[in-house]
């Protein structure tokens, strides 16, 4: 038998958000890999033997993948969102680097998904309409230096910022820091969105201001998207208000 391995995108939650090309992967497994809560969103064949991890042992996972793959068995490691993004596709390429040669020739396939900002961007409109950017907050994997400069330079630049990782337990203050330093550069109604467990049941999405925006309304699954001076903001008398940033911006 020949073995594969599919890194696999299960999208922000819904299953209406998982590609066919996924969910097929998914059921075609003889094992599943991954952080255990996103696990528990795969049925998968009933057969399959399922190896659940902490969230932190990325490339742990990534080689007891590969050994797996290399033994003959098909393998899908899981990610939420998209499986590039944040997620197991690095820490798989990393674990290749950096491994036995022969896991060069194995099948591979990453299986992309709907990531968080995609998703978050169609509840609310069109945020990410014109040059954005995706940065995390977490300081677990880069110095939180280095996430303040970037997010300085990108805010200076006037680029859409999907904030991932927010906030967490272990890392309270910084998204408070966050929305500090950008005050310091963006306009006080610069448009802020926290949306949390975006295409789930407990969905919730926030629109706010720069000024106003409180690191109290994330946790670990929300994602905060701040604007430009250019995102728009239309009201609607029935419903939630849409927001966009335009196509287009005039020479300044
Ligand atoms: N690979 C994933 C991101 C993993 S990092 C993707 O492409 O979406 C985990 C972070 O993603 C969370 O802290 C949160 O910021 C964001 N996230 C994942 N799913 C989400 C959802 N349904 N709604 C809002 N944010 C989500």
């Amino acid at each position: 038998m020949s073995g594969w391995l599919c890194i696999t995108g299960l999208g922000p939650g819904d299953l209406a958000q998982r590609t066919p090309e996924v969910t097929a992967a998914l059921a075609a497994a003889t094992d599943l890999v991954g952080y255990g809560p996103y696990l528990a969103r795969v049925a998968g064949h009933p057969d399959a033997r399922r190896h659940p991890s902490d969230n932190r042992e990325e490339l742990d996972r990534a080689r007891h993948a590969l050994t797996m793959a290399e033994a003959g068995q098909r393998v899908a490691v899981v990610s939420s969102g998209d499986a590039g993004v944040f997620a197991m596709a690095s820490a798989i390429f990393e674990a290749i680097e950096h491994g036995p040669s022969a896991w060069r020739s194995l099948d591979i396939r990453v299986l992309p998904g709907i990531s968080a900002m995609f998703a978050v961007a169609a509840r609310i409109g069109a945020p990410l309409g014109h040059d954005f950017c995706a940065i995390s907050l977490s300081d677990n994997l880069k110095s939180w230096d280095i996430v303040t400069t970037r997010l300085a330079a990108v805010a200076t630049a006037g680029l859409v910022i999907a904030l991932y990782n927010p906030q967490s337990r272990a890392r309270p203050w910084q998204l408070g820091a966050a929305f500090e330093l950008l005050r310091q550069l963006l306009p006080a109604t610069t448009p802020v969105i926290f949306a949390t467990a975006a295409s789930r049941p407990e969905e919730q999405i926030r629109l706010t201001t720069l000024a106003e925006a409180d690191p109290a309304w994330a946790d670990m699954r929300t994602l905060v998207m701040i604007g430009t001076a250019a995102t728009r903001i239309i009201a609607r008398p029935d419903a939630a208000p849409f927001v966009y940033t335009p196509r287009g911006m005039s020479a300044a």
